[in-house]
């Protein structure tokens, strides 16, 4: 009976094993099979998506203009997950192209992350922004989602299915926390989004945006001029917790999955409930 009792045992433990192992590759795995476009995917919030939804099982396509470091994110993913091209988003020929690389490569385009951003120059009187300044903001964060969402719809309304999303911010919500040019630029890819949801609804396909607090990226330490800790320093909503990258990668994967299958023409705050404080009511 002893050695039925230990056949018995290590059964059970295989059979849970097995068992735990398979949960792990489903949850791990929401994204098998299907093919990703991340603009601005060589740095920051889009690397860290690059990586995690490489992580499940997604075939990823960094578009960006820093080859060096888009390369370099690729050769670290698996060669055959991941891809890097060339595309400045404010070309709509080299967007063009990124969607029909990407669909070249992987027979298909699932989700388009239009990610790509920039700050602009941190002047807050509006006497001292100028109009070149200002378009130079508008045609990266707007044109480029714009040319994204685009270029991205052109495969996917023949696929009847797809998931678009854009990374807005919490500047897409209240003013005052950026410059004229960034407030103006996020708070346009919303009403993009919500646009074009409804105008791709018909065809399957989802829209909709994530829009993050600060977060430590190149981007933020060269507008906010921080150092490498310098956000735990910053105002936040949720004491003790600071946000990362990917922690907004998360949002991103969930608005890419099917787990998000009827969301769409929303905006998906990452902000702790930053854009909900009113310091003029006092009760708390
Ligand atoms: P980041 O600088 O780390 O990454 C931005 C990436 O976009 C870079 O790799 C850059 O090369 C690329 N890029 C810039 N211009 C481009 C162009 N014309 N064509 C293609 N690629 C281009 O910064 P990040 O913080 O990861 O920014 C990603 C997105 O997140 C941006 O849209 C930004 O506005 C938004 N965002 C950032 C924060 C934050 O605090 N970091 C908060 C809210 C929203």
């Amino acid at each position: 009976t002893s050695l039925t009792n230990v056949k018995y045992y290590s059964f059970t433990n295989v059979f849970i094993l097995v068992l735990s192992l398979l949960f792990k590759f489903i949850y791990t795995h929401w994204l098998q099979g299907k093919v990703a476009l991340i603009t601005g995917g060589a740095s920051g919030i889009g690397e860290s998506t690059a990586r995690l939804f490489s992580r499940h099982g997604a075939k990823v396509v960094i578009a960006d203009i820093q080859d060096n470091l888009g390369l370099s994110v690729c050769k670290d993913l698996s060669p055959t997950s991941a891809s890097f091209v060339h595309c400045d988003v404010t070309n709509e020929k080299e967007v063009e192209n990124a969607v029909n690389l990407a669909v070249a490569t992987h027979g298909k385009l699932d989700i388009m992350f239009n990610n790509a951003g920039i700050a602009g120059e941190a002047k807050p009187h509006i006497l001292d922004n100028d109009k070149t300044e200002f378009e130079r903001v508008l045609n990266v964060n707007v044109v480029g989602a714009f040319l994204g969402t685009k270029h991205a719809a052109r495969v996917m309304i023949p696929a009847g299915n797809g998931s678009i999303i854009t990374t807005a911010s919490v500047c897409s919500t209240v003013g005052g926390g950026a410059s004229h040019a960034y407030t103006s630029s996020k708070h346009a890819v919303v009403g993009l989004a919500r646009n074009a949801a409804v105008e791709l609804g018909k065809y399957g396909i989802r829209v909709n945006c994530v829009s993050p607090y600060l977060v430590a990226t190149p981007l933020a330490k060269d507008l906010f001029k921080l150092d490498d800790d310098g956000v735990s320093g910053v105002y936040s909503n949720l004491k003790g917790k600071v946000l990362n990258a990917e922690d907004v990668a998360e949002a991103a994967l969930y608005l890419a999955g099917d787990e998000s299958k009827y969301v769409s023409g929303h905006n998906l705050l990452v902000d702790g409930g930053f854009t909900v404080v009113n310091p003029s009511f006092g009760i708390f």
